[in-house]
């Protein structure tokens, strides 16, 4: 019976865009250590060195935005894909009523339009490649909505409902397509957010199970639904929010 084994993606192309820091560094990792053979995308060139150090074998860093060009030719020259980890996002915090036009483009640009051309371009590597997964990394703010953080949540329900539609329309391709939708877990983008104890005390008050995420929690999923173990399961999410939406 195929289970749980070390070599859960043995040989499988996958690329992680937004692999520097935090989550997307974990899911890197944790792939490389799985036996994929990981294509990382982040713009600093030392993160990468330092990711790369770990797996010097199978992992492939490419030091560019996500967003930009470069990185969408370098994307088709890809023969095979088999795993996507659309990791890349913002969060641009604050009431609804002061956000700016800037903050607002910023945040649609990267966590909707780019997930969406990313994933555009690993189609045809994908189909090539016969089974693969697509995994977008939402929040449990793609279910729920919280104070400051209506433009985030606008931008993360617009990916579980993007990823339902991909799921649908690309499962003839035997593409399956899920999200992995964390509660807060502490990376470089939220460690600020928990210098103010006010915020601390609500967010630790709305976890039932009384702690933050940890970046091997939502790698944990992310492995899950890259692997042949998820082959079933398409157009759905793993929320890993120890129980912030089940209030
Ligand atoms: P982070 O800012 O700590 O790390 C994000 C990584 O993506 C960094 O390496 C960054 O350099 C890279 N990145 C960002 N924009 C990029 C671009 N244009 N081109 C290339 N690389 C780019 O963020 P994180 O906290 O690890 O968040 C990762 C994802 O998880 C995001 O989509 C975020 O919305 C989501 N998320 C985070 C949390 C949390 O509490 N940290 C909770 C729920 C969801």
């Amino acid at each position: 019976m195929n289970g749980f084994n070390n070599n859960l993606l043995l040989d499988k192309t996958i690329l992680v865009a937004g692999a520097g820091k935090g989550i997307g560094l974990a899911c890197a990792l944790m792939a490389a250590e799985c036996g994929a053979n990981v294509v990382a995308v982040a713009r600093t060139q030392s993160d990468l060195d330092a990711l790369i150090a770990q797996h010097p074998k199978n992992i492939t860093g490419w030091a560019m935005d996500v967003s930009s060009n470069e990185f969408f030719d370098l994307m088709n020259t890809l023969p095979y894909l088999h795993g996507l980890v659309n990791n890349a996002g913002i969060n641009r915090v604050g009431p609804m009523d002061k956000q700016t036009n800037d903050n607002i483009d910023a945040v649609i640009d990267l966590n909707i339009r780019t997930l969406y051309k990313i994933s555009r371009a690993a189609i045809a590597p994908m189909r090539r490649a016969g089974n693969a997964s697509i995994v977008n990394m939402s929040s449990q703010m793609g279910f729920v909505g919280s104070p400051n953080r209506t433009l985030y949540c606008m931008s993360k329900h617009a990916v579980e409902g993007v990823t339902k539609a991909m799921a649908v329309e690309l499962a003839a391709d035997n593409i399956r397509v899920n999200t992995v939708a964390p509660t807060f877990v502490m990376t470089p983008m939220t460690a600020p957010m928990f210098e103010d104890e006010t915020f601390k005390t609500f967010v630790f008050d709305m976890i039932p199970l009384g702690r933050l995420g940890k970046v091997e929690d939502v790698a944990n999923s992310c492995t899950f639904l890259l692997s042949e173990l998820a082959a079933m399961i398409t157009g759905t999410s793993i929320k890993v929010d120890g129980g912030w939406t089940a209030r």
